[in-house]
C-alpha cells in the first residue's frame, strides 16, 4: 500500500497518518519530521532548510525530491509507505510519479477558518515527535516519553498565515491532479479524531 496524505497545515495529517500507517503496517514518512530531524542534528541539509521553514516557505523541490527518493528505498518501506507532507507542489507530484506509483491520495478537508486555531493550540514533543492540542491535553510534558512539550516556531500566527497562503497557491492544485488520476479520497477532517480515521479507512475500502 502506497499512500499520500494531502490537506492544509492543521488538518490533522500527522495524527491520522500515524494511525493509518500503523493499521496497514507501512512506514510513516513525514517530510516535515525528516527536515526537523536534520535541523536538530545540525546537518548541512538542515541548515539550508531552516530558513525556508522559519518563513513558512517551501524547501526547494530538488532537495525534497532527492530526500524522499532515497528514503523510500529503505527496508522499512518494503510493505509500502505513507507520505505525510509530500508532495506539496505539482513538480514534486510529477517527480514522484516517475519513481513510484501511489495507490491513493487522501485529502483531509477542513474549513480554512478553523485552521489557525487548530495550529496555534498545537504542542510537540522534541524527543518522540508526538503532537497534542492544548484543548485535549494541557499537560506540559509528553504523555508517551515525558519530555517537555514545545510550540513549533512555524506554528506562530504570522508564519501560519504564510503557510496557509503557500498551501493554497502551491499544494491545493494537487487535489485536482490526483482526482484526474482517479486516486483521490476526500474525507471531512472537521470531526472527532476517531471519526476521521474511520472515514479514511472507509474511503480506502478497509
Ligand atoms: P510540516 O511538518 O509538514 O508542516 O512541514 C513543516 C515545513 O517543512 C513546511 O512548512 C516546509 O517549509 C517544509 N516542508 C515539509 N515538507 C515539504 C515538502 N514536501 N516540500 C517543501 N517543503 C516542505
Amino acid at each position: 500500500m502506497k499512500l499520500i496524505f494531502l490537506g492544509p497545515p492543521g488538518a490533522g495529517k500527522g495524527t491520522q497518518a500515524e494511525r493509518i500507517a500503523e493499521r496497514f503496517e507501512i512506514a510513516h514518512l513525514s517530510t516535515g519530521d525528516m527536515l526537523r530531524a536534520e535541523i536538530r542534528n545540525a546537518t548541512p541539509l538542515g541548515a539550508a532548510a531552516k530558513a525556508y521553514i522559519d518563513r513558512g516557505e517551501l524547501v526547494p523541490d530538488s532537495v525534497i525530491i532527492d530526500m524522499v527518493r532515497e528514503r523510500i528505498t529503505r527496508d522499512d518501506c518494503k510493505n509500502g509507505f505513507l507520505l505525510d507532507g509530500f508532495p506539496r507542489t505539482v513538480v514534486q507530484a510529477e517527480a514522484l510519479a516517475e519513481f513510484t506509483d501511489v495507490d491513493y491520495a487522501v485529502n483531509i478537508d477542513v474549513p480554512s477558518e478553523r485552521l489557525v486555531a487548530r495550529i496555534s493550540g498545537r504542542r510537540m514533543c522534541p524527543d518522540c515527535g508526538a503532537a497534542y492540542h492544548v484543548s485535549m491535553y494541557a499537560e506540559p510534558t509528553c504523555r508517551k516519553c515525558g519530555a517537555t512539550l514545545y510550540q513549533r516556531d512555524d506554528d506562530r500566527e504570522e508564519t501560519v498565515k504564510n503557510r496557509l497562503k503557500v498551501y493554497t497557491e502551491k499544494t491545493a492544485p494537487l487535489i485536482a491532479f490526483y482526482e484526474a488520476a482517479g486516486k483521490l479520497v476526500t474525507v471531512d477532517g472537521d470531526q472527532a479524531v476517531d471519526a476521521v480515521t474511520e472515514s479514511i479507512l472507509k474511503g480506502l475500502g478497509a
